[in-house]
C-alpha cells in the first residue's frame, strides 16, 4: 500500500509505472481489491509526497504504507463533474491554531475502512474555488461514516458518505497551502485516471482469460465453441482492444513518468480502456452462453464491475471534454 513511497517511510519505493503494473495485475483478479490499492496509492499517497510538509509526510506515509487506510474525499452530493462546487467548509479558530469543519461527503472509496481521510473543504466561501483546501483528517477527530452503498459492482469496496459536523482539526493538518487544494485535485486526477485505465485493462484481461478455456471445453454443433470463425473473429478483436487500451495506459504511463505532458493521453487511456472493458466483458457473458448470466462463473462480475470506470474520476464525458480542451488549445489560434 505503500508503492511509491520512500523507503525511509515504510514504502516500496517503486516507480509510478509500477503502480499502474500492479493495479492492473490486482484488477485481473478482483477489480475492489485494485480500487483499494489504486486510491491509496495514486491518490491520497501522491498527495502527500508531492504537496504535504516534511512534518505531516513523516507523521502519515508510514501508517499509509503498514497498517492505515487511506480515502480521498472530494466529491459531494451537489458537486461530482463540478467538483469546485463543493459546499464542505472549514473555518478558522480566532486564534489560527485549527479549523472547523462542516459539510458532508459522498461516494467516498474505502471510508469504511480509513482511518485517514484527505479532505477538501473551502476556506474562504467568497474567493470561490481559490479557498479550497485540502485537510488531513483522522477518523479520531470525529469524522462520522455513513452506511455502504449497495452497488452493482465493486461490491467488496466500501463506498460511503462522511458527515463533518464541527470537527476540529489542527491546522497544522493543512497539507500544502491554504487556497491550494483545487489544483492539489486537479493534477491529481489527472494522474490517478491512468490507474483507473489500468484497471479497466485489468478486468479486461482477467475476464478474457478466464473465458477463453470454456470456448474450447464447450462444444455445439460436434465442434468447440471456438472452434467457429464466427468466434475465433470476435475474441481476435477483443484481443487487440484489449492490447491498444494497455499500450494507451503504459504509454500514459511513461509521458508521466518522465514529466512530459500526459493529461490528453491518461483522459484517452482511462476513455478507451474503460469502453473496452464494457465491450469485453459483455462479449465475455455472452461467448460463455447460458453460464456466463450465471454466478457459477465470475464472468458476470467482470461486467457489472467495469461499469464504474465510465463515471469515477471524471466520466466518460469528461474525459472526451478533456481530450477536446487539449486538441482546441493545439489547434485554435
Ligand atoms: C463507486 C464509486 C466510488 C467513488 N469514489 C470516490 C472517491 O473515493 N472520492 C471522491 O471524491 N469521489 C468518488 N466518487 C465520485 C465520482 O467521482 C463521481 O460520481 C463522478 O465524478 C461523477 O459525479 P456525479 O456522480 O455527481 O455525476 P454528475 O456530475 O451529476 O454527472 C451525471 C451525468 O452528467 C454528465 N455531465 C456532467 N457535467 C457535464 C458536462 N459539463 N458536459 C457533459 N456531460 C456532463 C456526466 O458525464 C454524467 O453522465 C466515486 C463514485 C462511485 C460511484
Amino acid at each position: 500500500m505503500g508503492i511509491e513511497t520512500p523507503a525511509a517511510y515504510n514504502g516500496t519505493e517503486a516507480s509510478f509505472t509500477s503502480a499502474i503494473l500492479v493495479i492492473e495485475e490486482l484488477s485481473k483478479v478482483d477489480a475492489s481489491v485494485s480500487v483499494a490499492c489504486d486510491v491509496q496509492n495514486t491518490l491520497v499517497n501522491t498527495v502527500f509526497k508531492h504537496h504535504a510538509s516534511e512534518e505531516l509526510q513523516a507523521k502519515y506515509l508510514p501508517q499509509l504504507a503498514t497498517d492505515k487506510v487511506g480515502s480521498f474525499a472530494l466529491s459531494e452530493p451537489s458537486s461530482g463533474s463540478d467538483a469546485f462546487a463543493l459546499k464542505t467548509t472549514a473555518t478558522k479558530s480566532a486564534d489560527g491554531s485549527h479549523y472547523v469543519l462542516n459539510g458532508e461527503k459522498m461516494w467516498i472509496t474505502n471510508a469504511g475502512e480509513a482511518e485517514i481521510f484527505l479532505v477538501f473543504a473551502n476556506v474562504d466561501v467568497s474567493r470561490g474555488y481559490k479557498g479550497i483546501t485540502c485537510f488531513v483528517v483522522e477518523k479520531g477527530m470525529g469524522v462520522k461514516v455513513g452506511k455502504r452503498e449497495k452497488k452493482l459492482g465493486l461490491r467488496a469496496s466500501s463506498t460511503c458518505p462522511l458527515v463533518f459536523e464541527d470537527v476540529v482539526v489542527p491546522a497544522s493538518n493543512i497539507l500544502g497551502e491554504v487556497g491550494k487544494g483545487y489544483k492539489y485535485a486537479i493534477e491529481i486526477l489527472n494522474e490517478g485516471r491512468i490507474g483507473i485505465a489500468a484497471q479497466m485493462v485489468g478486468i479486461s484481461q482477467g475476464c478474457f482469460d478466464r473465458t477463453l478455456p470454456y470456448l474450447f471445453q464447450r462444444k455445439q454443433f460436434g465442434s468447440e465453441i471456438g472452434s467457429f470463425q464466427g468466434m475465433q473473429m470476435q475474441f481476435a478483436q477483443a484481443a487487440m482492444e484489449i492490447e491498444a487500451a494497455r499500450n494507451l495506459t503504459y504509454n500514459a504511463a511513461r509521458l508521466k513518468q518522465e514529466g512530459q505532458p500526459f493529461v490528453k493521453e491518461a483522459a484517452m487511456a482511462k476513455l478507451f480502456a474503460s469502453q473496452v472493458a464494457e465491450r469485453t466483458t459483455s462479449r465475455c457473458v455472452e461467448w460463455m452462453g447460458g453460464v456466463g448470466f450465471t454466478r457459477e462463473f465470475p464472468i458476470e462480475k467482470y461486467y457489472r464491475d467495469c461499469k464504474i470506470g465510465a463515471i469515477y474520476e471524471g466520466t466518460s464525458n469528461i474525459q472526451l471534454l478533456t481530450i477536446a480542451k487539449s486538441l482546441i488549445s493545439q489547434y485554435k489560434h
